[in-house]
């Protein structure tokens, strides 16, 4: 049985607001998860566009993540 490492993973709940490391092209680095799972959909808080990405390329690309207004630690 394989065992997964962590690897700096973060437990991403829906309506979570992500802060990105790169920015989008609209120049906004914040976003909304919409739906989590092998691939999240998250929406650009700044231009407002929809984006499916897999889960590990988000969870490496995340900076803060805000919970409810409140900062999470990553
Ligand atoms: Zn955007």
């Amino acid at each position: 049985m394989w065992i997964y490492e962590r690897d700096g993973a973060v437990d991403i709940h829906i309506n979570d607001e992500l802060v990105m490391k790169k920015p989008h092209p609209c120049g906004n680095n914040r976003f909304l998860v919409l739906r989590v799972g092998m691939d999240f959909k998250i929406r650009c808080i700044g231009c407002g566009r929809e984006v499916m990405t897999p889960r590990k390329k988000v969870e490496h690309n995340i900076r803060q993540v805000f919970r409810d207004g409140e900062k999470i630690t990553v």
